[in-house]
């Protein structure tokens, strides 16, 4: 198979995830992306053409809400859910919300570090519980993506009952990665194996 006139060795597997973009609005200390740089939609829909018919295929990267034209590819895909910081929901609320809801989203991830929120970006976790509620109020389904470090490993059970209380389907529990920006700032705060259990 070729790509842009390379030559791809072919993937035998069934799911794609493309990583998108870097590019974000704030700049967590546990951010594990190890890349950086932005596909242009156009590159993007040219992949998107190519591998389609083969594989089901994914979106991700940063902050994607950042740029309407990959939500409108995530449609093209039947991607149905997003994973936000939350922080566009709340400066342009009704753009955003109708946004999702003409391009097929169904479910909205917030990224929700509780108890420790204010250590890794500067995004309030008041302003996330914000959004939460918008997206509810707008009909989505909510799920929400904890980072857990040393700091907050106690509080695993508050964080799902705090999740009942915001109106969340689902809560993923995500040990602090040590990738990307992680190696530099969160290296003693990282979970040992007795942690995690
Ligand atoms: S962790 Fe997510 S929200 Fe934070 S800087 Fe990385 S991509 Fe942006």
């Amino acid at each position: 198979m070729t790509l842009n006139g390379k030559e791809m060795r072919e993937f035998d597997g069934t799911r794609v995830k493309i990583m998108v973009t870097s590019a974000c609005n704030t700049a967590c200390k546990h951010c594990c992306l190890g890349f950086s740089g932005t596909m242009a939609p156009d590159v993007l829909e040219e992949m998107i053409s190519s591998l389609s018919p083969r594989y089901e295929l994914r979106l991700d990267g940063s902050e994607l809400l950042l740029d309407d034209r990959y939500v409108r590819l995530m449609k093209r895909i039947g991607q149905d859910n997003v994973l936000t910081n939350g922080r566009i929901l709340l400066q342009k609320p009704e753009h955003i919300i109708e946004l999702l809801r003409e391009n097929g989203i169904r479910m909205v991830f917030l990224s929700y570090h509780y108890g420790i929120q204010g250590e890794l970006n500067d995004i309030p976790l008041p302003d996330v519980e914000q959004a939460a509620a918008t997206v509810r109020n707008a009909g989505f389904r909510l799920g929400l993506m904890t980072t857990v470090t040393k700091k907050n490993r106690h509080l695993v059970r508050e964080v799902c009952r705090k999740a009942g209380d915001l109106g969340a389907s689902f809560i993923q529990i995500n040990p602090v990665v040590l990738q990307g920006r992680a190696r530099e700032y969160l290296q003693e705060d990282t979970l040992n194996e007795t942690e995690r259990e």
